[in-house]
C-alpha cells in the first residue's frame, strides 16, 4: 500500500516507531502530494492541511479529507463547502477541481477494497467554533 489514510497506519506497519514521527511523516506526505503547492490556488506553498469537509461539519482526519493548502486559502475557505467556495475563487480551475475530487475519492476506493475500516475510524467531535 503506497498511501496511508491515517498516521496511525504508519505506526501500525512500523514505518515509524513513534506516534510523533508517524504524524509528521503522514502530514508531510500530504503536503507534498500536490507538488508542495496549495491544491486550491496552486501558486503558494502549502503550509497547512485543510479539512475538505470541515471538522465541525463531521469531516474526518483521514487522508482523503485533508488537502494541502496555503494559509490564505485555508483561512478563506473556513468551514464552507469546498466546491462552493472554490468555484467562487478567481483561481478556480476545472483540472485542479478534478484532482481534488480524485483525492477525496481515494477514500471510497480503499473502503471498497477491504470492507473494514476499524483502523481508520475517527470519532466525530462536536464543533469547537
Ligand atoms: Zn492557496
Amino acid at each position: 500500500m503506497a498511501c496511508v489514510e491515517t498516521w496511525g497506519e504508519l505506526l501500525f506497519d512500523l514505518h515509524c516507531l513513534t506516534k510523533g514521527s508517524a504524524k509528521k511523516t503522514f502530514r508531510q506526505g500530504i503536503r507534498y502530494s500536490f507538488g508542495g503547492l496549495c491544491a486550491y490556488c496552486r501558486c503558494k506553498r502549502a503550509t497547512t492541511l485543510d479539512h475538505v469537509r470541515a471538522k465541525c461539519k463531521g469531516g474526518s482526519n483521514l487522508r482523503s479529507n485533508l488537502i494541502p493548502a496555503c494559509q490564505e486559502c485555508n483561512h478563506s475557505k473556513g468551514s464552507e463547502s469546498w466546491l462552493l467556495w472554490y468555484q467562487q475563487q478567481e483561481f478556480y480551475c476545472e483540472v485542479a477541481k478534478e484532482l481534488i475530487e480524485e483525492w477525496i475519492a481515494n477514500k471510497r476506493y480503499d473502503e471498497e477494497l477491504d470492507g473494514t475500516n476499524d483502523r481508520t475510524e475517527v470519532r466525530l467531535k462536536p464543533c469547537s467554533i
